[in-house]
């Protein structure tokens, strides 16, 4: 038996080569989490939560290190065997209402702190290789249609499989032409989509996607807030084009009434969203049940970040059928290939391969990243404090 004696929060700042324009939002740099767990064997496991913003998870660095130094840790960590996830996700749940973000970056850090101690990667832990890589797409952040359709064909060039356009560049009419555009340069079979995030009311959004329908998108993600579901199952009725659910999609119950509503036909997971590799797991088992296909997002983040979802998307057979957007060191380095990044430029020393539109989990025990303390060190949020708790 070992167990956790040690629980450092560590906040850091990593800018982005390229800001990311979203409804209302522009992001200039990932403000994240690194969390790490040591146990009394000096074993050290480590995740990073990506990045946090108030309108998507409704989390910042304060409050994940908040909930983790202050709860988390002190009554469900320390002292306790980390081999344990089960136990401790279901703690977790119980002590804690949502905050999904703080829940996940410590499931994750369990996930490669448990594959340290038993020295296998932690997609052995979740049911063995069913992919040597997963497949991406890429995500074009919203702009003139002539600068993201340039963007989109080199993305294909590259070999990615799916092209998603974010909303909200200029006025409506204008992310009709940016779709036209971008249609017009992947061509008809290319399977593209867009993510409104929540930001349409169920006029706004009938009206703009029966503009849209003749573009034959594969899928819109998430065209109304996240709370109404039954405005979802409206809206499908009314269009060609395929609804997927991403905000409207946490916890297991959501999913439920989404099933039981038809409210989407598809899903979108992103394993912050969902709270971590045990409950995306369970998340994909529902699905799977539903017969609803499932894609993969990211929060943006670092080759550690990233690393969670390329272990479960590379050893879920449900997952596996679907598409990965989970392209966050890219989106931070400004690059389609991890071998034009810089080194020594992210939170991981040796960021997962990402090549020809496909990214392969790193290979060694727990997820197989090693930290940059260098760049944790330089690149601390500025103000913003570390916390550490100890036994
Ligand atoms: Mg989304």
């Amino acid at each position: 038996m070992s167990k956790i004696v040690k629980v450092e929060c560590l906040p850091v700042s990593t800018p982005l080569k390229k800001p990311v324009i979203m409804p209302n939002t522009r992001i200039t740099s990932i403000d994240s989490v690194v969390l790490k767990l040591t146990t009394d064997d000096g074993t050290v496991g480590i995740s990073d939560s990506g990045d946090t913003s108030s309108w998507y998870r409704g989390e910042l660095q304060e409050s994940i290190i908040a909930m983790i130094a202050n709860v988390i840790a002190p009554r469900i960590l320390l002292g306790e065997d980390p081999r344990n996830i089960e136990k401790i996700v279901a703690k977790m749940d119980l002590l804690v209402r949502d905050n999904n973000q703080a829940k996940a970056t410590v499931d994750f850090a369990l996930h490669d702190l448990k594959g340290k101690l038993l020295g296998v990667p932690v997609y052995e832990l979740l049911g063995g290789r069913t992919l040597e890589a997963a497949r991406q797409g890429w995500v074009l952040s919203a702009g003139k249609p002539d600068d993201v359709a340039a963007e989109a064909a080199l993305a294909k060039k590259t070999g990615f499989a799916l092209f998603k356009m974010k909303i909200g560049y200029g006025t409506m009419a204008d992310d009709i032409a940016m779709v036209h555009a971008v249609r017009d340069t992947v061509g008809p079979d290319a399977y593209l989509t867009i993510d409104a995030n929540g930001f349409w009311n169920y006029e706004k959004a009938l009206h703009i996607i029966r503009k849209l329908d003749p573009c034959g998108l594969d899928l819109i993600e998430q065209p109304l807030p996240h709370w109404d579901i039954e405005g979802m199952a409206r809206l499908r009725g009314q269009v060609k084009t395929p609804i997927y659910a991403d905000e409207s999609a946490q916890e297991l119950h959501h999913l439920k009434e989404i099933v039981d509503r038809r409210a989407a036909d598809g899903l979108f997971l992103k394993l912050q969203k969902a709270g971590g590799l045990v409950k995306s797991q369970r998340w994909l088992t529902m699905a799977r049940l539903a017969g609803l296909p499932v894609h993969c997002g990211c929060m943006i983040g670092s080759g550690l970040e990233h690393s969670p979802s390329a272990h479960l998307w590379t050893s879920n057979e449900w997952a596996t059928q679907g598409l990965n957007e989970s392209i966050g060191p890219l989106m931070i380095h400004g690059t389609m290939e991890s071998r034009n990044i810089e080194p020594g430029t992210d939170i991981a020393l040796n960021i997962p391969r990402f090549e020809g539109g496909l990214c392969y989990p790193n290979e060694g025990v727990g997820f197989g990243v090693e930290l940059n303390e260098a760049f944790l060190a330089s690149h601390a949020t500025p103000e913003k404090l570390a916390r550490t708790v100890a036994l």
